[in-house]
């Protein structure tokens, strides 16, 4: 395996008190410092770094074996110093590996190839991009999109300042949601998202419904979680938002898994064609009518499916609007007793409310 480095030096008077409270802030959050007062050995759960000081002058080394990993270290570092002394802030500079990156190793920029309607009410947006085997495994199927305002020609993207910290767009200017992928291809850098088309549309449904070939949004991630393959029997409940994790759990799980999977959209028009290997079985639950987020069909659904006796292990696996999350979440931890590990239960979004509204909203469920 390749190791990566990166360093820096900088002057300052009183150079050994400022590292030595950083270390000691460093220590209290997790890290291991070990070495001389005048060489400390710093080992983070994403590499190494190394600070040597003579007279009023600091060395900083850091190695790791990936990118993401020297980022996270040299932004550590870096943040933490500047904290203790401002005026760092313009003194630090990184060279070494990943040093001429602009954006961080974090950081996809999305182009929109190509749009598909597969419903009624559910885009896809093909958008090409680079460095995309990140976004190819199972356990983490989703990302965050950022998305820039429209009337916006020159998004400002995070990206990474010399001095190894990332700088951030305001929240205002960049939108943040989060999003599932439903293909990626590696080889032809292309990665599939499938965007409910909803009423009051927010900056994500917004940017699907008026996607042409050329938009560009950002990409972090992937991150989450999906399923576990090993259990052998499952239930999967979610809605439209849902649709693009349930299809990817059911066709990554072996053929011996079964179970059961609840799918509530709006009507008939609304379903999908899904491959499964599996024996688990797909309903379609309509809400015919009825506004999204304002039925009870799918904690119904779920508390009327009997759980194997026979000894099966199990996994329980719910996406959607946060009133239904609250309940099935109730059900699988208090009535069923699902422990940890046994479920994953996530409120995808909440009647009423944006993603930003969301955020600052505690989850009282
Ligand atoms: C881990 C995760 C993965 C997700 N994956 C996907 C995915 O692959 N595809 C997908 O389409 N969504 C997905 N979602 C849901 C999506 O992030 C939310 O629906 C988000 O609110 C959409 O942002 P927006 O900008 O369109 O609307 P916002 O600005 O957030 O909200 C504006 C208004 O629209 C309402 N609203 C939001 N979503 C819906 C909806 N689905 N139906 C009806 N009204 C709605 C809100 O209540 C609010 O009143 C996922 C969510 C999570 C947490």
């Amino acid at each position: 395996m390749t190791t990566l480095f990166t360093e820096a030096c900088f002057e300052v008077a009183g150079v050994q008190s400022i590292v030595d409270e950083v270390c000691e802030h460093l220590r209290s959050h997790g890290v291991v410092v070990a070495g001389a007062d005048q060489h400390k050995v710093l080992t983070f759960d994403d590499g190494r770094g190394e600070i040597a000081i003579n007279a009023d002058r600091a060395t900083m080394k850091v190695e790791a074996q990936t990118l993401t990993g020297i980022e996270i270290v040299r932004e550590e570092l870096t943040s933490q110093l500047i904290e203790y002394h401002p005026q760092l802030a313009d003194r630090i500079i990184w060279s070494g590996d990943g040093c001429e990156q602009r954006y961080p190793a974090w950081f996809c920029l999305l182009t929109v190839a190509d749009t598909f309607r597969v419903t009624p009410h559910v885009q896809r947006v093909r958008f090409h991009g680079s460095d995309l085997g990140r976004y190819s495994g199972f356990a983490d199927i989703h990302m965050r999109l950022m998305f820039p305002r429209p009337e916006d020609r020159n998004p400002q993207w995070p990206h990474v300042k010399p001095n190894g910290t990332i700088s951030y767009a305001p929240r205002d200017v960049l939108a943040i949601r989060e999003y599932t992928y439903r293909h990626v291809d590696v080889a032809a850098g292309t990665l599939d998202i499938d965007f409910v088309l909803h009423e009051e549309a927010g900056p994500g449904s917004a940017f699907a419904a008026r996607a042409k070939p050329g938009d560009v949004i950002g990409m972090s991630g992937p991150g989450g979680y999906s399923a576990p393959l090993d259990r052998d029997w499952y239930i999967l409940a979610g809605d439209e938002t849902a649709i693009p994790a349930i299809a990817g759990i059911l066709e990554t799980l072996p053929a011996a898994a079964r179970g059961i999977a609840f799918i509530e959209v709006a009507d008939a028009t609304e379903e999908q064609s899904l491959d499964t290997k599996t024996g688990i079985t797909i309903r379609w639950l309509h809400r015919n009518g009825a506004a999204p987020g304002t039925t009870k069909l799918l904690p119904d659904a779920v508390r009327a499916v009997e759980f194997p006796s026979d000894g099966s292990s199990v996994f329980a696996w719910a996406g959607c609007e946060f009133s239904a999350f609250k309940e099935i979440r109730s059900y699988m931890r208090k009535e069923r007793g699902l422990k940890k590990g046994e479920s994953l239960i996530v409120s995808y979004w909440r009647r009423g409310k944006s993603e930003d509204e969301v955020r600052g909203t505690p989850d009282d469920g």
